[in-house]
Protein backbone atom coordinates (compact mmCIF):
# COMPACT_ATOMS: atom_id res chain seq x y z
CA UNK A 1 0.00 0.00 0.00
CA UNK A 2 1.05 3.56 -0.74
CA UNK A 3 0.86 5.67 2.20
CA UNK A 4 0.90 9.36 2.24
CA UNK A 5 4.48 9.17 3.35
CA UNK A 6 6.05 7.24 1.04
CA UNK A 7 4.68 8.81 -1.67
CA UNK A 8 6.62 12.15 -0.42
CA UNK A 9 9.45 10.16 0.22
CA UNK A 10 9.10 8.81 -3.43
CA UNK A 11 8.49 12.71 -4.89
CA UNK A 12 11.82 13.52 -2.70
CA UNK A 13 13.46 11.40 -4.60
CA UNK A 14 12.63 11.96 -8.04
CA UNK A 15 9.28 9.86 -8.62
CA UNK A 16 6.71 11.71 -10.20
CA UNK A 17 2.79 10.37 -8.29
CA UNK A 18 1.71 9.74 -11.74
CA UNK A 19 4.76 7.22 -12.19
CA UNK A 20 4.28 6.03 -9.38
CA UNK A 21 0.46 5.47 -9.60
CA UNK A 22 1.61 3.72 -12.99
CA UNK A 23 3.51 1.20 -11.55
CA UNK A 24 0.92 0.35 -8.75
CA UNK A 25 -1.72 -0.33 -11.44
CA UNK A 26 0.53 -2.51 -13.23
CA UNK A 27 1.34 -4.65 -9.69
CA UNK A 28 -2.40 -5.04 -8.99
CA UNK A 29 -1.76 -7.87 -11.92
CA UNK A 30 1.05 -9.84 -10.86
CA UNK A 31 0.23 -10.64 -7.39
CA UNK A 32 -0.71 -13.82 -8.30
CA UNK A 33 2.61 -14.73 -10.09
CA UNK A 34 4.67 -12.79 -7.01
CA UNK A 35 3.08 -15.68 -4.89
CA UNK A 36 4.14 -18.15 -6.99
CA UNK A 37 7.91 -16.47 -6.94
CA UNK A 38 7.48 -16.75 -3.13
CA UNK A 39 6.66 -20.15 -2.91
CA UNK A 40 9.71 -20.85 -4.91
CA UNK A 41 11.76 -19.32 -2.61
CA UNK A 42 9.95 -20.44 0.49
CA UNK A 43 11.18 -23.97 -0.84
CA UNK A 44 14.83 -23.04 -2.03
CA UNK A 45 15.17 -21.29 1.44
CA UNK A 46 13.77 -24.39 3.43
CA UNK A 47 16.60 -26.26 0.96
CA UNK A 48 18.95 -24.63 1.96
CA UNK A 49 18.91 -24.50 5.68
CA UNK A 50 18.49 -28.19 5.31
CA UNK A 51 21.60 -28.84 3.87
CA UNK A 52 23.52 -26.27 6.22
CA UNK A 53 21.69 -28.32 9.12
CA UNK A 54 22.63 -31.48 7.61
CA UNK A 55 26.39 -30.53 6.97
CA UNK A 56 26.73 -29.74 10.70
CA UNK A 57 27.51 -25.48 9.73
CA UNK A 58 28.88 -24.44 12.96
CA UNK A 59 30.34 -21.02 13.97
CA UNK A 60 33.66 -22.09 13.97
CA UNK A 61 32.76 -22.71 10.07
CA UNK A 62 32.67 -19.22 9.61
CA UNK A 63 36.29 -18.25 10.53
CA UNK A 64 38.95 -18.61 8.06
CA UNK A 65 42.53 -20.18 7.67
CA UNK A 66 45.66 -18.82 5.89
CA UNK A 67 48.58 -20.31 4.31
CA UNK A 68 48.18 -23.21 2.60
CA UNK A 69 44.45 -23.58 4.10
CA UNK A 70 45.17 -27.00 5.29
CA UNK A 71 42.29 -28.64 7.08
CA UNK A 72 39.78 -25.73 6.48
CA UNK A 73 36.50 -26.91 8.08
CA UNK A 74 34.43 -23.78 6.99
CA UNK A 75 35.52 -24.53 3.68
CA UNK A 76 34.99 -27.94 3.68
CA UNK A 77 31.50 -27.85 5.18
CA UNK A 78 30.62 -25.01 2.58
CA UNK A 79 31.59 -27.50 0.14
CA UNK A 80 29.27 -30.44 1.46
CA UNK A 81 26.61 -27.67 1.76
CA UNK A 82 26.55 -26.99 -2.04
CA UNK A 83 26.84 -30.65 -2.79
CA UNK A 84 23.99 -31.31 -0.48
CA UNK A 85 21.89 -28.49 -2.39
CA UNK A 86 22.65 -29.38 -5.78
CA UNK A 87 22.68 -33.37 -4.66
CA UNK A 88 25.65 -33.68 -6.26
CA UNK A 89 29.06 -35.90 -5.13
CA UNK A 90 31.08 -33.04 -4.66
CA UNK A 91 31.54 -29.27 -5.08
CA UNK A 92 34.28 -26.75 -5.28
CA UNK A 93 33.42 -23.37 -3.81
CA UNK A 94 36.42 -21.29 -3.72
CA UNK A 95 37.64 -17.50 -3.70
CA UNK A 96 40.40 -18.59 -5.87
CA UNK A 97 38.15 -18.73 -8.59
CA UNK A 98 37.92 -15.28 -9.85
CA UNK A 99 34.74 -15.11 -11.63
CA UNK A 100 32.17 -17.14 -13.75
CA UNK A 101 34.61 -17.61 -16.55
CA UNK A 102 37.32 -18.58 -14.54
CA UNK A 103 35.22 -21.31 -13.34
CA UNK A 104 33.86 -22.91 -16.50
CA UNK A 105 37.39 -22.70 -18.00
CA UNK A 106 38.75 -24.51 -14.93
CA UNK A 107 35.74 -27.41 -15.55
CA UNK A 108 36.36 -27.36 -19.44
CA UNK A 109 40.60 -27.23 -19.22
CA UNK A 110 40.31 -29.69 -16.58
CA UNK A 111 37.85 -32.87 -17.76
CA UNK A 112 39.35 -31.76 -21.13
CA UNK A 113 42.28 -33.48 -23.01
CA UNK A 114 44.30 -33.21 -26.58
CA UNK A 115 42.31 -34.98 -29.08
CA UNK A 116 39.11 -34.37 -27.54
CA UNK A 117 36.41 -32.66 -28.62
CA UNK A 118 33.69 -30.15 -26.71
CA UNK A 119 30.28 -29.46 -28.07
CA UNK A 120 27.71 -27.14 -27.76
CA UNK A 121 24.19 -28.23 -28.87
CA UNK A 122 22.28 -24.57 -28.18
CA UNK A 123 24.48 -22.31 -30.35
CA UNK A 124 27.07 -20.02 -29.74
CA UNK A 125 28.12 -19.42 -25.89
CA UNK A 126 28.59 -16.68 -23.55
CA UNK A 127 31.35 -13.93 -25.27
CA UNK A 128 33.84 -14.16 -23.23
CA UNK A 129 34.23 -18.35 -23.55
CA UNK A 130 34.69 -17.84 -26.98
CA UNK A 131 38.30 -16.89 -26.24
CA UNK A 132 38.66 -19.84 -23.47
CA UNK A 133 37.60 -22.39 -26.17
CA UNK A 134 39.60 -20.52 -29.22
CA UNK A 135 36.29 -19.40 -31.60
CA UNK A 136 38.24 -16.40 -31.23
CA UNK A 137 41.86 -16.88 -31.05
CA UNK A 138 43.72 -16.69 -27.27
CA UNK A 139 46.75 -17.50 -25.51
CA UNK A 140 45.83 -20.69 -23.50
CA UNK A 141 42.56 -21.56 -25.29
CA UNK A 142 41.64 -25.11 -25.44
CA UNK A 143 41.97 -24.72 -28.78
CA UNK A 144 45.91 -24.56 -28.56
CA UNK A 145 46.02 -27.69 -26.30
CA UNK A 146 44.59 -29.46 -29.22
CA UNK A 147 40.89 -29.29 -27.92
CA UNK A 148 38.30 -29.08 -30.83
CA UNK A 149 34.86 -27.23 -30.71
CA UNK A 150 31.68 -28.28 -32.46
CA UNK A 151 28.81 -26.41 -32.68
CA UNK A 152 25.35 -27.17 -33.46
CA UNK A 153 22.61 -23.99 -33.00
CA UNK A 154 18.92 -23.40 -32.13
CA UNK A 155 16.51 -23.94 -35.01
CA UNK A 156 14.70 -20.76 -35.51
CA UNK A 157 11.85 -21.60 -33.28
CA UNK A 158 14.28 -21.75 -30.33
CA UNK A 159 13.90 -26.01 -30.39
CA UNK A 160 16.85 -28.39 -30.23
CA UNK A 161 18.10 -29.43 -33.91
CA UNK A 162 17.85 -33.27 -32.37
CA UNK A 163 19.43 -34.41 -35.81
CA UNK A 164 21.95 -32.12 -35.75
CA UNK A 165 22.96 -33.00 -32.08
CA UNK A 166 23.40 -36.71 -33.35
CA UNK A 167 25.17 -36.06 -36.42
CA UNK A 168 27.59 -33.85 -34.30
CA UNK A 169 28.12 -36.90 -31.99
CA UNK A 170 31.10 -38.92 -32.35
CA UNK A 171 33.68 -40.68 -30.88
CA UNK A 172 35.99 -37.81 -29.66
CA UNK A 173 33.29 -35.89 -28.27
CA UNK A 174 33.79 -35.74 -24.46
CA UNK A 175 31.82 -32.96 -23.14
CA UNK A 176 29.03 -31.09 -23.99
CA UNK A 177 28.33 -27.41 -22.65
CA UNK A 178 24.88 -26.52 -22.36
CA UNK A 179 24.21 -22.44 -21.34
CA UNK A 180 20.89 -22.23 -19.37
CA UNK A 181 20.50 -18.66 -19.69
CA UNK A 182 20.36 -16.85 -22.99
CA UNK A 183 23.13 -14.29 -21.52
CA UNK A 184 22.76 -11.56 -24.08
CA UNK A 185 21.39 -13.63 -26.96
CA UNK A 186 17.77 -13.30 -28.25
CA UNK A 187 16.79 -16.97 -27.73
CA UNK A 188 14.94 -17.66 -24.94
CA UNK A 189 16.52 -19.42 -21.83
CA UNK A 190 16.36 -23.06 -21.13
CA UNK A 191 14.37 -24.49 -18.51
CA UNK A 192 15.57 -26.94 -16.12
CA UNK A 193 13.40 -29.74 -17.70
CA UNK A 194 14.35 -28.83 -20.98
CA UNK A 195 17.98 -29.64 -20.06
CA UNK A 196 16.86 -32.58 -18.66
CA UNK A 197 15.59 -33.59 -22.27
CA UNK A 198 18.56 -32.98 -24.07
CA UNK A 199 21.05 -34.39 -21.66
CA UNK A 200 18.66 -37.51 -21.88
CA UNK A 201 18.54 -37.74 -25.63
CA UNK A 202 22.45 -36.71 -25.27
CA UNK A 203 23.33 -39.52 -23.16
CA UNK A 204 21.29 -42.19 -24.80
CA UNK A 205 23.82 -41.72 -27.98
CA UNK A 206 27.00 -41.87 -25.97
CA UNK A 207 26.67 -42.47 -22.13
CA UNK A 208 30.03 -41.76 -21.22
CA UNK A 209 29.75 -37.96 -22.25
CA UNK A 210 29.95 -35.61 -19.82
CA UNK A 211 27.45 -32.91 -19.93
CA UNK A 212 28.44 -29.51 -18.44
CA UNK A 213 25.59 -26.74 -17.24
CA UNK A 214 26.74 -23.02 -17.03
CA UNK A 215 24.34 -22.57 -14.51
CA UNK A 216 25.25 -18.61 -14.45
CA UNK A 217 22.02 -16.42 -13.38
CA UNK A 218 19.45 -19.58 -13.37
CA UNK A 219 20.37 -20.66 -9.76
CA UNK A 220 17.52 -20.64 -7.53
CA UNK A 221 14.87 -19.58 -10.22
CA UNK A 222 13.45 -23.01 -10.21
CA UNK A 223 13.10 -25.80 -7.43
CA UNK A 224 15.09 -28.01 -9.21
CA UNK A 225 18.83 -27.41 -10.67
CA UNK A 226 20.47 -28.86 -13.60
CA UNK A 227 22.49 -31.04 -11.19
CA UNK A 228 18.47 -33.02 -10.69
CA UNK A 229 17.87 -33.56 -14.09
CA UNK A 230 21.11 -35.48 -15.43
CA UNK A 231 23.91 -32.94 -15.61
CA UNK A 232 27.12 -34.27 -14.51
CA UNK A 233 28.56 -30.71 -13.56
CA UNK A 234 26.54 -27.12 -13.27
CA UNK A 235 29.16 -24.22 -12.88
CA UNK A 236 28.34 -20.70 -11.81
CA UNK A 237 29.90 -17.42 -10.80
CA UNK A 238 29.21 -16.15 -6.44
CA UNK A 239 29.20 -12.56 -7.73
CA UNK A 240 25.27 -13.60 -9.48
CA UNK A 241 22.37 -15.87 -7.69
CA UNK A 242 24.20 -17.85 -5.26
CA UNK A 243 26.30 -15.10 -3.64
CA UNK A 244 23.34 -13.78 -2.27
CA UNK A 245 24.85 -10.47 -2.74
CA UNK A 246 27.01 -10.83 -0.29
CA UNK A 247 30.14 -13.18 -1.40
CA UNK A 248 32.95 -10.11 -2.52
CA UNK A 249 34.08 -12.87 -4.99
CA UNK A 250 33.86 -16.62 -5.95
CA UNK A 251 33.03 -19.38 -7.83
CA UNK A 252 31.47 -23.11 -7.98
CA UNK A 253 32.08 -26.25 -9.14
CA UNK A 254 29.47 -28.76 -8.23
CA UNK A 255 29.20 -32.44 -9.85
CA UNK A 256 30.36 -35.57 -9.75
CA UNK A 257 33.32 -36.79 -7.99
CA UNK A 258 35.83 -37.03 -11.01
CA UNK A 259 34.75 -34.40 -12.88
CA UNK A 260 35.21 -31.95 -9.48
CA UNK A 261 38.39 -33.74 -8.43
CA UNK A 262 40.03 -32.71 -11.95
CA UNK A 263 38.92 -29.15 -11.88
CA UNK A 264 40.23 -29.19 -8.40
CA UNK A 265 44.05 -30.26 -9.49
CA UNK A 266 44.13 -27.77 -12.32
CA UNK A 267 42.83 -24.82 -9.78
CA UNK A 268 45.84 -25.67 -7.13
CA UNK A 269 48.31 -28.42 -8.23
CA UNK A 270 48.52 -31.91 -9.77
CA UNK A 271 48.23 -33.91 -6.32
CA UNK A 272 46.88 -31.38 -4.08
CA UNK A 273 43.47 -30.62 -5.46
CA UNK A 274 41.08 -30.13 -2.79
CA UNK A 275 43.26 -29.82 0.57
CA UNK A 276 45.17 -26.67 0.03
CA UNK A 277 43.47 -22.83 -0.73
CA UNK A 278 42.98 -20.48 2.75
CA UNK A 279 39.43 -19.15 2.58
CA UNK A 280 40.82 -16.11 4.30
CA UNK A 281 38.01 -14.06 5.39
CA UNK A 282 35.39 -14.75 3.53
CA UNK A 283 33.12 -17.87 4.68
CA UNK A 284 31.35 -16.13 6.40
CA UNK A 285 29.82 -14.03 3.85
CA UNK A 286 29.72 -17.23 1.49
CA UNK A 287 27.49 -18.75 3.87
CA UNK A 288 25.24 -16.07 4.83
CA UNK A 289 24.90 -14.89 0.91
CA UNK A 290 23.88 -18.71 0.10
CA UNK A 291 21.87 -17.98 2.53
CA UNK A 292 20.13 -15.26 1.67
CA UNK A 293 20.17 -16.54 -2.30
CA UNK A 294 17.06 -17.40 -2.48
CA UNK A 295 15.09 -14.27 -1.60
CA UNK A 296 17.63 -12.38 -3.23
CA UNK A 297 16.96 -14.29 -6.23
CA UNK A 298 12.89 -13.59 -5.98
CA UNK A 299 13.69 -9.99 -5.42
CA UNK A 300 15.40 -10.21 -8.38
CA UNK A 301 13.09 -11.99 -10.71
CA UNK A 302 9.83 -9.77 -9.41
CA UNK A 303 11.43 -6.50 -10.88
CA UNK A 304 12.15 -8.54 -13.97
CA UNK A 305 8.75 -9.30 -14.43
CA UNK A 306 7.70 -6.00 -12.81
CA UNK A 307 9.78 -4.02 -15.84
CA UNK A 308 8.12 -6.62 -18.55
CA UNK A 309 4.81 -5.28 -17.82
CA UNK A 310 5.98 -2.11 -17.20
CA UNK A 311 7.44 -1.92 -20.66
CA UNK A 312 5.47 -3.76 -22.92
CA UNK A 313 2.60 -1.76 -21.91
CA UNK A 314 3.94 1.19 -22.98
CA UNK A 315 4.48 -0.20 -26.14
CA UNK A 316 8.42 -1.86 -26.10
CA UNK A 317 9.47 -5.33 -27.02
CA UNK A 318 10.80 -6.91 -23.92
CA UNK A 319 12.36 -10.41 -23.69
CA UNK A 320 11.41 -12.43 -21.95
CA UNK A 321 7.61 -10.84 -22.22
CA UNK A 322 5.07 -10.04 -19.27
CA UNK A 323 3.35 -13.37 -18.99
CA UNK A 324 6.09 -16.11 -20.06
CA UNK A 325 8.08 -18.26 -16.82
CA UNK A 326 11.64 -17.51 -15.68
CA UNK A 327 14.74 -19.76 -15.74
CA UNK A 328 16.88 -16.54 -15.27
CA UNK A 329 16.53 -13.17 -13.24
CA UNK A 330 17.75 -11.33 -16.92
CA UNK A 331 15.40 -8.78 -18.51
CA UNK A 332 15.59 -7.09 -22.14
CA UNK A 333 13.89 -3.92 -23.34
CA UNK A 334 13.91 -3.35 -26.66
CA UNK A 335 13.82 1.04 -27.23
CA UNK A 336 14.83 0.90 -31.10
CA UNK A 337 16.83 4.24 -30.12
CA UNK A 338 20.29 5.31 -28.52
CA UNK A 339 18.24 7.31 -26.26
CA UNK A 340 16.08 5.28 -25.05
CA UNK A 341 18.98 2.63 -24.06
CA UNK A 342 20.45 5.84 -22.47
CA UNK A 343 17.69 7.13 -20.15
CA UNK A 344 16.71 3.50 -19.11
CA UNK A 345 20.43 2.80 -17.45
CA UNK A 346 20.58 6.60 -16.51
CA UNK A 347 17.61 5.74 -14.59
CA UNK A 348 19.17 2.62 -12.90
CA UNK A 349 22.10 4.33 -12.07
CA UNK A 350 19.90 7.29 -10.35
CA UNK A 351 18.50 4.57 -8.46
CA UNK A 352 21.45 3.26 -6.89
CA UNK A 353 22.80 3.14 -3.17
CA UNK A 354 26.28 4.12 -4.19
CA UNK A 355 27.50 6.59 -7.09
CA UNK A 356 23.78 7.67 -8.02
CA UNK A 357 24.84 11.03 -8.07
CA UNK A 358 27.26 9.68 -11.78
CA UNK A 359 26.01 9.79 -15.00
CA UNK A 360 26.64 6.53 -16.79
CA UNK A 361 27.46 7.67 -20.58
CA UNK A 362 28.45 5.10 -24.03
CA UNK A 363 31.89 4.43 -24.15
CA UNK A 364 34.26 2.67 -26.31
CA UNK A 365 34.63 -0.68 -24.36
CA UNK A 366 37.69 -3.06 -25.43
CA UNK A 367 36.00 -6.40 -26.73
CA UNK A 368 33.09 -5.04 -28.21
CA UNK A 369 32.05 -3.64 -31.51
CA UNK A 370 29.89 -0.66 -30.33
CA UNK A 371 29.77 1.67 -27.82
CA UNK A 372 28.51 0.39 -24.51
CA UNK A 373 26.49 1.83 -21.56
CA UNK A 374 26.66 0.29 -18.37
CA UNK A 375 24.60 1.46 -14.88
CA UNK A 376 25.85 0.25 -11.83
CA UNK A 377 25.89 1.36 -8.47
CA UNK A 378 26.62 -1.60 -6.51
CA UNK A 379 28.20 -2.57 -3.06
CA UNK A 380 30.58 -5.61 -5.02
CA UNK A 381 31.86 -3.81 -7.80
CA UNK A 382 30.53 -5.60 -11.13
CA UNK A 383 28.15 -7.71 -9.31
CA UNK A 384 25.27 -8.71 -11.12
CA UNK A 385 22.43 -9.96 -8.36
CA UNK A 386 22.78 -6.21 -7.48
CA UNK A 387 20.63 -4.00 -10.00
CA UNK A 388 22.13 -3.01 -13.08
CA UNK A 389 21.89 -2.22 -16.70
CA UNK A 390 23.97 -2.06 -20.06
CA UNK A 391 23.27 -1.52 -23.71
CA UNK A 392 25.70 -1.87 -26.45
CA UNK A 393 24.40 1.12 -28.60
CA UNK A 394 24.07 -0.26 -31.98
CA UNK A 395 20.54 -1.98 -33.39
CA UNK A 396 17.86 -3.07 -32.29
CA UNK A 397 18.79 -0.86 -29.22
CA UNK A 398 18.29 -3.20 -25.74
CA UNK A 399 18.98 -2.64 -22.97
CA UNK A 400 19.39 -5.56 -20.74
CA UNK A 401 19.03 -5.61 -16.93
CA UNK A 402 19.34 -8.00 -14.05
CA UNK A 403 19.21 -8.36 -10.21
CA UNK A 404 18.45 -6.40 -7.34
CA UNK A 405 19.19 -7.23 -3.81
CA UNK A 406 15.60 -6.61 -2.31
CA UNK A 407 12.20 -5.90 -4.20
CA UNK A 408 11.46 -2.73 -2.61
CA UNK A 409 15.05 -1.54 -4.23
CA UNK A 410 14.49 -3.17 -7.58
CA UNK A 411 10.74 -1.60 -7.77
CA UNK A 412 12.28 2.00 -6.82
CA UNK A 413 15.55 1.63 -9.64
CA UNK A 414 12.95 0.38 -12.03
CA UNK A 415 10.49 3.55 -11.64
CA UNK A 416 13.56 5.56 -11.99
CA UNK A 417 13.87 4.51 -15.18
CA UNK A 418 9.91 4.79 -16.30
CA UNK A 419 10.30 8.50 -14.79
CA UNK A 420 14.03 8.97 -16.77
CA UNK A 421 11.68 7.93 -20.39
CA UNK A 422 9.24 10.69 -19.07
CA UNK A 423 11.48 12.99 -18.89
CA UNK A 424 13.74 12.66 -21.71
CA UNK A 425 10.73 12.56 -23.91
CA UNK A 426 11.15 8.75 -25.19
CA UNK A 427 7.33 7.97 -23.65
CA UNK A 428 4.76 10.55 -22.86
CA UNK A 429 2.75 11.51 -20.02
CA UNK A 430 0.05 8.78 -21.18
CA UNK A 431 2.68 6.15 -20.75
CA UNK A 432 2.92 4.99 -24.59
CA UNK A 433 5.90 5.13 -26.51
CA UNK A 434 6.55 8.29 -28.20
CA UNK A 435 8.75 6.93 -31.72
C1 LIG B 1 27.96 -13.90 -16.34
C2 LIG B 1 28.00 -15.09 -17.18
C3 LIG B 1 29.21 -15.76 -17.47
C4 LIG B 1 30.55 -15.24 -17.05
O1 LIG B 1 30.65 -14.83 -15.75
P1 LIG B 1 31.67 -13.65 -15.33
O2 LIG B 1 31.59 -13.69 -13.86
O3 LIG B 1 31.15 -12.39 -15.94
O4 LIG B 1 33.01 -14.01 -15.85
C5 LIG B 1 29.14 -16.90 -18.23
N1 LIG B 1 27.97 -17.37 -18.69
C6 LIG B 1 26.80 -16.75 -18.46
C7 LIG B 1 25.53 -17.32 -19.02
C8 LIG B 1 26.77 -15.60 -17.70
O5 LIG B 1 25.61 -14.99 -17.46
Amino acid sequence: MITQELKTLYQKMGISEEVLGYGEEILEGLKERYAQIDAVAEYNQAKVVHAMQECKVSEACLLGTTGYGYNDLGRDTLEEVYAHIFHTEDALVRPQITCGTHALALALMSNLRPGDELLSPVGKPYDTLEEVIGIRPSKGSLAEYGVTYAQVDLLADGGFDWEGIRKAINERTKLVTIQRSKGYQTRPTLSVSRIGELIAFIKNIKPDVICMVDNCYGEFVETIEPTDVGADMAVGSLIKNPGGGLAPIGGYIVGKKECVENAAYRLTSPGLGKEVGASLGVLSKFYQGLFLAPTVTAGALKGAIFAANLYERMGFAVVPNSTETRHDIIQAVTFGTPEGVIAFCQGIQAGAPVDSYVTPEPWDMPGYDAQVIMAAGAFVSGSSIELSADGPIKPPYAVYFQGGLTWQHAKFGILKTVQACIDAGIVDRNFKRVV
